[in-house]
């Protein structure tokens, strides 16, 4: 195995052991294979696409294969197999649609596709096949290989957050016409770096798309979040804890154990949901429990209750809690009971067979800053920056994740200064939201926007703050500080600069399957920088 596709990969390097998050050989290979498949079954869909010939399986296979790739959601060989079969009929169903369009179109059997990718078919051993089908193999050139393996890593992040859109309703014609045409690309060897960079670019514009759909089928469904505290301790009953960012999932759940007796608590990035009005009229979400996915394994044994996981980012489970645990979705961990569809009695069941949760009430956190609770006091905002009250804003958000060196985070956001206002999203704002950070005439210094995918609401502030001030939203009192993990994160990145934003802090480390020429590109028409100190960077910010 090859694997260096998030952030904590072995050395900084790749992962060709075993995977740092736990992801065995056999799964890398079965996750490459499927993706293979995936480009397979996406050279017939585009296609046959481009001849005005469509199927809804085949687009929404994509979002799902894909986002069975992304860090720390599948890893359960047998599931995985299960994909590429269906994958394997898929691309036959793709093949069957385009020789029918050919066929319609031109009055004749289509000939032998112009690619140089072999017509992909499934062998008796998925595992060893599989392994000819790693990353080295995309394209020789260590450059293009580098922007393709961006691509394809957007890709991934972009099928994450368009199969929650999906699931809310929130589809778009366009978005999978690109999920089809530049998984295609990817194999065309005839294709160069300038190629790749473009559909790069264009992937942080679908990205947009996407979250704008997310963010669309949230507010239908739940109403725009409201700012709202949240409690970190336990109510005394049984509880069920859910971790992942599906909010559909949640509501569902929240529905099945009403009058039931058992209080329902969110994790991770789960922690916006207490903002929406549609979820938080429901007496039995009682709070959020933990903090970021990284602190699972030291968290979740001080759970008793039942614990699914609805997207990533699971961990293995340890023995202490595995027998309650279970996966929904995209998610599987061997041996972990899965659950299949909208029926959640398994899970209900075992929490009602479980300890109940002590009363231990905690401390209060604010959430529920979207775009458009911050946009309802934009007023305040502007005269407050044209008073001079409020001097600058800090967007410090994306992942937290295990690997020293994430408490930049927290000291930058410690060091802010008392006339600055933080912005936050994500799971890597558990490094700091727990603080104390006051407000400035009445405008709390701490601002939750939400999770990554709420990105799509802090572009909407800085837009609104852009067309307030008369200026780009490069030449704003605003600076960003990132973090980054996984594919979901790449995706956001490549949307932010689709945007043309610049000036952007990343870290905790640079991607791995960025070379030095990639990086040197990005820094000339980006001025993206790695994280230094706070101290360091926070003087370069304000001077
Ligand atoms: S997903 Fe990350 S940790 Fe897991 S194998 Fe790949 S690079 Fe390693």
């Amino acid at each position: 195995m090859f694997c260096h596709q998030c952030e904590q990969t072995a050395k900084g390097i790749g992962c060709s052991a075993v995977g740092v998050c736990g992801k065995q050989p056999e799964v890398a290979s079965l996750q490459d294979h499927l993706l293979y498949g995936l480009q397979s079954l996406s050279f017939y869909a585009h296609k046959a696409r481009k001849l005005g010939a469509s199927d809804k399986a085949l687009d929404h296979f994509v979002l799902e294969g894909l986002f069975a790739t992304v860090t720390n959601v599948d890893f359960d060989a047998e599931r995985l197999q299960g994909l590429l079969q269906r994958c394997y009929t898929l691309k036959e169903q793709a093949r069957a649609l385009y020789e029918k369009a050919f066929r319609d179109h031109n009055g004749i059997k289509a000939r032998s596709f112009d690619c140089d990718q072999p017509d992909w078919t499934l062998s008796a051993d998925p595992v060893e096949q599989g392994a000819r089908y790693g990353i080295e193999q995309l394209h020789a050139d260590p450059d293009v290989r580098s922007v393709v393996e961006i691509l394809l890593y957007g890709l991934k992040g972009m099928a994450a957050y368009a199969e929650h859109a999906e699931i809310l309703g929130k589809t778009n014609d366009e978005v999978f016409e690109f999920f089809h045409r530049s998984l295609h690309a990817t194999t065309d060897k005839t294709l160069g770096l300038g190629d790749f960079v473009e559909l790069a670019m264009e992937c942080g514009k679908h990205n947009l798309t996407v979250m704008a759909l997310l963010n669309e089928g949230h507010v239908e469904h739940y109403g725009h979040p409201v700012p709202t505290q949240v409690n970190l301790g336990t109510k005394a009953g049984k509880g069920i804890l859910v971790s992942g960012h599906d909010m559909k999932m949640l509501e569902e759940l929240l529905k099945q154990t009403e009058g039931k007796g058992i209080n329902i608590y969110t994790h991770g990035e789960m922690l916006p949901a207490h903002a929406y009005p549609g979820l938080k009229k429901y007496a039995h979400l009682a709070g959020n429990f933990g903090s970021a996915w990284q602190n699972q394994n030291k968290e979740f044994p001080e759970f008793p209750g039942a614990i699914i996981f609805n997207t990533n980012c699971i961990q293995k489970p340890a023995e202490s809690y595995k027998d309650r645990t279970f996966t929904w979705g995209c998610v599987a961990w061997p041996g972990v009971k899965h659950v299949t569809g909208w029926n959640f009695e398994a899970v209900i069941d075992k929490a009602l067979s479980l300890p109940e949760l002590p009363e231990a009430p905690g401390q209060d956190i604010l959430v529920g800053f979207g775009h458009n609770a911050v946009l309802g006091v934009a007023d305040k905002v502007i005269d407050a920056v044209k008073a001079g009250a409020v001097k600058h804003f800090f967007l410090i958000g994306g992942c937290d994740g295990a690997k020293p060196g994430r408490n930049y985070y927290t000291e930058f956001a410690e060091k802010v200064p008392e006339d600055c206002v933080i912005l936050t999203l994500a799971c890597g704002k558990y490094r700091f939201n727990k603080l104390d950070f006051g407000d400035i005439g009445g405008i709390p210094r701490l601002l939750d926007i939400g999770q990554c995918n709420d990105a799509y609401s802090a572009i909407q502030i800085a837009v609104a703050l852009a067309e307030a001030f008369e200026c780009g939203v490069n030449d704003l009192p605003l600076s960003m500080i990132l973090s980054w993990y996984e594919q979901k994160a790449v995706v956001i990145l490549l949307t932010l600069l689709f945007l043309g934003i610049r000036n952007i802090k990343l870290g905790p480390s640079l991607p791995a399957f960025v070379t030095p020429n990639v990086l040197n590109y990005l820094v000339e028409n980006f001025n993206i920088a790695p994280i230094t100190t706070a101290d360091e960077d926070l003087k370069a910010i304000l001077g």
